[in-house]
């Protein structure tokens, strides 16, 4: 028996508890999810290695989570039957930051005092001393003959020693969290069983908690010292079951009319309160199950868990496909959050998690969406690729190709049906109104009705739709996907949201756009700059104003390298006014004609400007775009605009 070492933490180890600890109080309960999803780690590594090798499961060969609470010693446990820690491993993995989320973490904590990021990251183990001041931790590896125990009290040290109880676990680990005083709430049984059931719905193995009831039972006692444990035996009890706390109380009988009465003198009501190992994971993933078996809670609650996020996502879709390849999967788009998350999402790996045949293979596999896609969270479940399948191998398969395929397609579906919702809301408001009146009376009417909304309920300003949600939050990556995704792009010309010089405060689709044009209008005009007001303010618009031909304003410096990757949508060009021919509205024979005689004209003009001007301009022409101002500076149609050099200048991306 050796005796126990003592080991110091490393500097950002201790920085992290010290975080923990001392800060992020409001985020305690997230200790359950990483507990737990370290224990289905462990598990899953398990599964691995005995494909592998048949012997590797040993004498243990229950793969399994169990919970357990001690009010009175103000403990919670956690047991898994997992791969376990050797002695090196406890000091490796406990002892130093390992972690990728930890240290995502580390880095954002550096950038921002936000502490309610740490619910997005995956923040690990230490996440314990966000409840516990004092953790031990027992665990048996199969290459360790022994089993450890390391404990720390979150003092910048942590010792470690062999278990003096012997190999106890036979394979696995055990966590014993020693609550603080403000964290005894989570002592509690409908507590813990509603948490642990939130963080386990993507976890594929059987979690147990350890729970009390109480049963009252009426029984015939000919002497109340017969009365024994074993009578009392409950049917549904998993294991282990335990019964205590036996309460014999007399049962006063009042009701005169009671049936039972004659035999009131020889029945008892007892009060036993029995324990038993609760399952509360459904044993069956979400993603196995039949789409109208789940609820959308329970969706919502496997996308919390996957995204180590808390907040309900913006959409989910849930599908199997079969055929070349079969696989499971539900994919779901976060919430936005408010804002521009372009930044974070953007270029970060994708987490979707790949299993194959129910086996975790890895926690975020890139290569199932492209980058444009890597903010959408889920997960993808096959049976058609081999378990012991390597990375690279998988990498190059061509079925993960028609996969991948196939997860776009769902993907741009479900941002599709958010659009078409969003649609359908706006013309049913439409049709309220739409009462075979003409459209001055119906005007009038929509003001009366929104006088009344406003009445009613005090609001003023409309709620954002989700689709606006959506892609306030997103709409970069699918401008971007315009760019990037030839296969796909008049799927995603479809998402794409613009405000137009007819539609200022709300958001314009490509089709309404084309809706609201000429039927003969044969290009989509628009303007680049750097906001709406700028743009307005433009003399290039006022011929379109003035003619009522509306125009796109793009004011995300992505939008003209998107326009032009998109290059026309349903047969309409996109062009910009802001480059050479732009003008089309003026075009037709006659035009062309008055056109040659205005140029032959001016020639002299122009031809002493080009002299004049040299080699900083391309060419000097007659322009019939300008309304007031005499003179303006363009660039050709396929040259990079003003603003576009702007950006490039900038660096914008
Ligand atoms: P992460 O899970 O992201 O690696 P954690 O801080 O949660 O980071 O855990 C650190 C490491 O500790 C894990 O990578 C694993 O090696 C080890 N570990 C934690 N919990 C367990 C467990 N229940 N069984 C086996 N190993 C564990
Ligand atoms: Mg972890």
């Amino acid at each position: 028996q050796e005796s126990e070492e003592s080991f110091d933490f490393e500097a950002d180890t201790s920085r992290i508890l010290d975080i923990f600890i001392n800060s992020l109080y409001s985020h305690k309960e997230i200790f359950l999810r990483e507990l737990i999803s370290n224990a289905s780690d462990a598990l899953d590594k398990v599964k691995y290695k005995s494909l592998k090798d048949p012997e590797y499961m040993g004498d243990q060969d229950k793969m399994d989570i169990r919970i357990e609470f001690d009010k009175d010693a103000k403990t919670i446990s956690f047991t898994d039957t997992g791969i376990g820690m050797t002695k090196a491993d406890l000091i490796k993995s406990l002892g130093t930051i390992a972690s990728s989320g930890t240290t995502t973490f580390l880095e954002a904590m550096g950038k921002t005092e936000d502490m309610n990021l740490i619910g997005q990251f995956g923040v690990g183990f230490y996440s314990s001393y966000l409840v516990a001041n004092k953790v031990t931790v027992t665990s048996k590896n199969n290459d360790d003959p022994h089993q450890h125990i390391w404990k720390s009290a979150a003092d910048g040290k942590f010792a470690v020693n062999q278990d003096p109880r012997g190999n106890t676990l036979k394979r696995g680990t055990k966590i014993t969290l020693h609550l603080k005083a403000d964290a005894v709430e989570f002592c509690d049984q409908e507590k813990l069983m509603e948490l642990v059931k939130k963080y386990s719905l993507f976890i594929n193995y059987p979690i147990y908690l350890y729970t009390s009831k109480e049963v009252t039972k009426q029984v015939e006692i000919e002497d109340e010292d017969l009365i024994g444990d074993d009578e009392y035996d409950d049917e549904d009890t998993e294991t282990d079951e335990i019964t205590d706390d036996i309460e014999v109380t007399e049962e006063e009988d009042d009701d005169e009319d009671d049936e039972d009465d004659e035999d009131a003198d020889n029945k008892k009501t007892i009060t036993e309160t029995i324990w038993e190992w609760e399952l509360v994971n459904d044993k069956k993933a979400i993603w196995l199950r039949s789409k109208n078996e789940v609820t959308e809670e329970e969706y919502f609650d496997l996308y919390k868990g996957i995204a180590k996020d808390s907040e309900d996502p913006l959409a989910y879709t849930h599908f199997s496909a079969e055929g070349d390849v079969d696989f499971k999967s539900v994919l779901f788009i976060p919430p936005g959050k408010g804002g521009d998350m372009f930044e974070s999402y953007y270029g970060k790996s994708s987490s979707l998690k790949l299993y194959v045949k129910r086996v975790l293979i890895n926690d975020e596999f890139e290569d199932l969406m492209p980058r444009y896609l890597s903010f959408i969270r889920g997960v993808v479940d096959s049976d058609s690729f081999p378990l012991n399948v390597a990375r690279e191998e998988l990498q190059q398969s061509k079925l993960l190709k028609v996969v991948s395929k196939k997860l776009v397609r769902k993907a741009l579906d479900m941002m599709r049906m958010m659009a078409e919702e969003e649609e359908e809301d706006d013309d049913e408001t439409e049709e309220d109104y739409d009462d075979d009146e003409d459209d001055e009376e119906i005007e009038d009417v929509e003001e009366d009705v929104e006088d009344t909304t406003e009445d009613d309920e005090g609001e003023t300003e409309q709620e954002e739709s989700d689709y606006e949600v959506f892609w306030k939050a997103f709409g970069k990556n699918i401008k971007l996907g315009v760019i990037e995704d030839a296969t796909n792009r008049s799927k995603l010309a479809k998402l794409l949201r613009f405000y137009t010089t007819s539609s200022q405060d709300e958001l314009s689709s490509l089709d309404e756009y084309i809706s609201r044009c000429p039927s003969d209008q044969d290009a989509i005009y628009y303007m680049p700059g750097d906001s709406v007001e700028a743009i307005l303010k433009s003399p290039l618009l006022k011929k379109f104003n003035k003619h009522g031909i509306e125009v796109l304003m793009l004011n995300d410096p992505i939008d003209e390298f998107t326009m032009q990757h998109l290059s026309e949508y349903k047969g309409k060009k996109m062009k910009s006014i802001a480059k050479e021919d732009g003008n089309a509205f003026l075009s037709g024979a006659d035009q062309k004609k008055r056109n040659n005689v205005i140029k032959d004209m001016y020639k002299p003009l122009t031809d002493w400007w080009k002299k004049h001007l040299g080699k900083r301009v391309e060419k000097v022409a007659i322009s019939t775009r300008l309304v007031d101002e005499p003179a303006y500076v363009f660039t050709s149609q396929y040259g990079y605009s003003a603003h576009m050099e702007k950006v490039n200048r900038a660096q914008a991306f």
